[in-house]
């Protein structure tokens, strides 16, 4: 997965994995289905379970234009397994991906909003499918069963809920983040349940970042975009305004126990270095695929209160000179929302700059107004305000704001 084995597993089933070091076999064949009672029949049994409450979540995202964008990327490295996935795109905001060895395949918005371009999600794709082509999960619940019997395996999948419910008890650090950055969120006891699935050893990680970036330039994707990506999610990762966030070794996703070290981004960019340059350098598809959402999940993005790991994204997001209407009114909300000295004024230069665009939302005139009335500018409050509400007449706070707009006329 494009995050490693749960952190927030119990002590005991973490010591438990620690010996895994399987033996990498032929990949599988396309179409694979487990006999009925193989030790993966019974992983597959579990899946299919987690993927029936994945079509269940309010978070699924069912616009057919994203679906079929993403699918499409995930095929085109699948190449002779597309037929095997089972795609879903899921409203979260944070950076994951997974492929189950029954083909049900996860993709989260905070992933989506945080690649650059095509590449970048096909290099993330690339990763979760060749997990899935060698058989990392299967390898993995082998090493497991090894060392326990069946009953005690599902027992861990229960006894990881448990941990995580309990917050804190088993890795402070890790599960106290997760429930932070969470709880208010996605469903925190079904994810790590999930989770505990899509462990994977530094060996698995290993082979899925080489084996996959092969896969994804031999489909015409631009195999640099492994260090490109791997380096700005680093970045990202120091703008946190977490201190634990930022000294967590920094680890991709929210459940992952593998560093997201300049090591790993090396020995991509030396990969990449012999690989074939890309013969896909279409216009960027990705963004026009990400637009509509941009807004939504901006907002989402804001609900995790990482101010600066948003503004972090949104200045990545503004490279490319479009949708500044948009971001910079999602600038000036978070800068807002962060509220630190120099903050609201700096809210209300990147609101001004968000109704510059064609693409402003009538929320960045309203946020403009609100911002320059606190600052004492009433003459330039009741500007920003009225040009709200003839953009938005029928907004539901127009009363309010209309209040507003009186008293400060009776100010003046
Ligand atoms: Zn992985």
């Amino acid at each position: 997965m494009f995050r490693g084995r749960a952190q927030a597993m119990g002590a005991v089933a973490a010591t438990a994995l620690v010996a895994a070091t399987p033996a990498l076999s032929a990949p599988r064949p396309p179409g694979l289905k487990p006999a009925v009672d193989s030790v993966e029949a019974g992983l597959w049994d579990l899946m299919d379970k987690a993927e029936r409450e994945a079509r269940q979540k309010a978070e699924l995202n069912t616009d057919a234009a994203l679906n079929a964008y993403v699918r499409d990327v995930i095929c085109k490295v699948a190449t002779e397994y597309c037929g095997d996935v089972r795609l879903y795109v899921m409203d979260r905001p944070f950076f994951n991906a997974t492929m189950a060895p029954n083909g049900y395949s996860e993709v989260w918005s905070g992933l989506l909003l945080r690649c650059e371009d095509e590449s970048e999600l096909a290099l993330v794709l690339s990763h979760e499918v060749t997990h899935f082509s060698e058989n990392h999960s299967i390898e993995a619940h082998e090493a497991d069963k090894r060392r326990r019997n069946a009953t005690m395996v599902v027992a861990m999948g229960i006894a990881v809920v448990g941990t995580v419910a309990a917050a804190g008890s088993a890795n402070p650090q890790s599960a106290q983040s997760i429930m932070d950055a969470t709880s208010s969120l996605i469903d925190v006891v079904y994810l790590a349940s999930i989770s505990s699935y899509f462990r994977f050893s530094r060996e698995h990680e290993t082979e899925a970042d080489i084996v996959g970036l092969r896969r994804m330039a031999a489909a015409g994707y631009s195999p640099q975009a492994g260090g490109t990506l791997w380096r700005g999610l680093i970045a990202e990762t120091t703008t946190s305004d977490f201190k634990r966030v930022r000294e967590q070794d920094t680890r991709l996703g929210i459940f992952d126990s593998h560093p997201l070290s300049p090591l790993r981004a090396e020995a991509l960019d030396a990969e990449a270095a012999k690989l074939p340059a890309p013969t896909r350098v279409a216009a960027n598809r990705h963004r026009a695929a990400i637009r509509p959402f941009l807004a939504a999940w901006l907002k989402d993005d804001l609900r995790r209160r990482d101010f600066g790991q948003t503004l972090h994204t949104i200045d990545r997001l503004s490279k490319a000179k479009e949708d500044l209407g948009v971001l910079n009114f999602y600038r000036g909300e978070a800068l807002r929302q962060r509220g630190k000295a120099g903050d609201l004024a700096n809210a209300a230069l990147a609101y001004q700059a968000a109704t510059e665009q064609a693409d402003a939302p009538p929320a960045a005139w309203r946020e403009l107004g609100e911002a320059r009335r606190r600052t004492g500018d009433a003459a330039g409050a009741k500007a920003a305000l009225a040009t709200y509400l003839s953009r938005a007449p029928e907004a539901d706070d127009a009363w309010m704001v209309r209040e507003t707009l009186d008293a400060l006329s009776k100010g003046d």
